[in-house]
């Protein structure tokens, strides 16, 4: 079993998709954790082998800057609707790279992660008074909340 935890937000994007199918993670699966770092970087962590962390390299993201797909991208151009021309050019480039000219990875030695534990345990959140999963739980002052009513309280809406 392996377990992921991806330091990007966003849900869209190819790369959500590429890394669920490369690790095997999924959110189905409840192993692919999303960490909200806003990083193009990855930490796959596989029982008894250790963990390690994969990023895209600045300068290979600095790379990419001089090309047309993305300025059509940051004018909001759906990638679907960008011309072919510049889809093969960035395309044809990333494929013409190596991994370590597009990745760095480093492992970790003191990574220290408990996978949830499966539990059929349910308690009452104290705000919406909904049953929530224990392992769910987050403590607000002192009280169990589930994590909806646990974002709401804390940082005034849904996260
Ligand atoms: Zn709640």
């Amino acid at each position: 079993m392996s377990f992921l935890r991806r330091e990007m937000s966003t849900t869209r994007g190819a790369s959500t998709t590429g890394v669920q199918a490369a690790t095997g993670c999924t959110y189905g699966k409840g192993n692919y954790k999303r960490l909200h770092y806003g990083k193009l970087a990855i930490v796959v962590y596989k029982l008894d082998r250790g963990a390690v962390r994969v990023k895209v390299k600045r300068e290979f993201l600095d790379e990419l800057k001089k090309f047309e797909f993305f300025k059509y991208r940051a004018a909001g151009v759906p990638a679907s609707q960008v011309p072919k021309e510049a889809v093969d050019e960035v395309v044809n480039y990333v494929l013409s790279k190596d991994y370590e000219e597009m990745f760095d990875y480093v492992f970790l030695k003191d990574f220290n992660y408990k996978p949830p534990k499966k539990t059929l345990t349910r308690v009452v959140c104290s705000v919406c008074g909904e049953y929530v999963f224990e392992n769910y739980v987050k403590i607000f002052n002192g009280k169990m909340l589930c994590p909806h009513s646990y974002d709401v309280k804390r940082y005034g809406e849904r996260r």
